[in-house]
């Protein structure tokens, strides 16, 4: 069997993660991989974090039983709410035309809602932004969709990235009714570029009366500006224009939660019986794919979620990491305009965790090769690797790399 098995390529993101791990250079920086780094360039365990999980080992109301197959019915409540906002929510619920199932992570929410598309959908399409995230396009592949993509970097400005909005819209337009439409609901991966408020709601308008399924990927709830409120700008305007929704979410980057995989696949309905048959369905696709949902992820989430005190704690430090990220973003541009003499402008107007850099290939592998600087190969650096004992000599390496 296994000798008729051809060798995958490695992952993108990975195999940049593996050669910085095997780089030997003491002043290497890692700006590859989607993790938040303090300013020392360490690992960060949240406040809210070390305090639930505190609470969870003192008190332990909880027994190493399985989940229920939907997941965790406190947390999903609780991640229903910061997706939705309090109002929304309130609605949503009490007419039942909101329901979620626990999620392997984000991955694994786009993974259910792209099966639940596929099984369910007659029409089979789904459209990515180019760029994206490079596993969408793997995810609803082996979902058996039939994946193109949609305008959304401006190609007659490559080194300095922003958002082709009249592209975006049109490709929307073209699109046929039916079509899986996913959008990132902020702080976009790998670009940094979101469409302003305003934007949205051209985007919004187009989706609901092409009628288009829409899957807004909530990976970064906070991370954009530093408040859960402004980030869910979009999934909630989708709400109030009365578009039937997935929303998959993501408690990897906002909590800090990356290794316990945790996440949420929200439905957004218009009716009651619609919202119960789609989690239905939901819960049979997580049941023959890997059974039930992990629990201590949950356990911390739902902690964090549902005390006020500890969400106090989480929302503050979300804004502190955030502006930690925006002040990176400054020095970075300051000191490689300095370097270039050019504009670098994109770099502070982009936002979340990446930076789309306007680097070629070769700039990326010359950065990596002279000076141990690694970059995902589009140009995407994660800001988040820059502290302020790294960034003037990072900008030295990219400056270098196109002279
Ligand atoms: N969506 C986007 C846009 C991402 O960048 C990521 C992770 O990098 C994910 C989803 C999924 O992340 P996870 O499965 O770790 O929650």
């Amino acid at each position: 069997m296994f000798e008729n098995v051809p060798r995958a390529p490695e992952d993108s993101v990975f195999r940049i993660g593996r050669m910085f791990t095997e780089c030997e250079d003491p002043l290497k920086v890692s700006c590859g991989i989607g993790a938040y780094r303090d300013n020392d360039g360490k690992p960060l365990v949240m406040d809210a974090v070390s305090e639930a999980k505190k609470r969870l080992h003192e008190n332990p109301g909880w027994i190493h039983e399985y989940l229920p197959l939907g997941g965790h019915a406190s947390f999903l409540k609780g991640a229903q709410k910061l997706a939705l906002g309090d109002e929304l929510y309130a609605e949503k619920s009490a007419e039942g035309k909101v329901g979620s199932l626990q999620t392997l992570s984000g991955t694994g929410a786009l993974y259910v809602a792209g099966k639940m598309y596929s099984k369910f959908s007659p029409v089979k399409k789904a459209l990515i932004s180019n760029p994206t995230w490079g596993n969408h396009n793997a995810i609803f592949t082996n979902c058996g969709l039939e994946v193109s993509k949609y305008r959304y970097i401006d190609e007659s400005c490559t080194s300095t990235p922003k958002l082709d909005l009249s592209g975006f819209l049109e490709d929307l337009e073209a699109a046929d009714e039916g079509t899986l439409v996913l959008l990132q609901a902020c702080a976009h991966n790998p670009t940094g570029v979101d469409p302003s408020q305003e934007e949205w709601m051209k985007v919004i308008e187009i989706c609901v009366r092409k009628k288009l399924v829409v899957l807004l990927d909530n990976a970064y709830q906070g991370f954009a500006t530093g408040d859960v409120e402004v980030d869910g700008f979009a999934i909630r305007e989708f709400v109030k224009a009365g578009a039937d929704i997935f929303v998959a979410c993501s408690f990897a980057k906002n909590m800090g939660l990356y290794g316990e995989r945790i996440g949420a696949l929200h439905v957004v309905t218009n009716d009651k019986e619609s919202c119960l048959d789609a989690v239905s369905q939901m819960k049979i696709i997580s049941r023959t794919t890997y059974s039930n949902p992990p629990q201590f992820g949950a356990l911390i989430a739902d902690t964090i979620l549902s005390d006020d005190k500890v969400y106090g704690v989480w929302k503050e430090q979300l804004a502190v990491m955030s502006e930690r990220i925006k002040s990176m973003r400054g020095l970075l541009r300051g000191y490689l305009e300095a370097e270039t003499g050019t504009d670098w402008s994109h770099i502070t107007k982009q936002i979340g965790m990446f930076s789309y850099t306007g680097l070629t290939k070769e700039q990326c592998i010359h950065c990596r090769e002279k000076g141990s600087l690694f970059m995902l190969e589009t140009g995407r650096v994660s800001m988040a690797g820059l502290n302020e004992g790294n960034v003037e000599r990072v900008a030295k390496v990219m400056a270098a790399s196109i002279k």
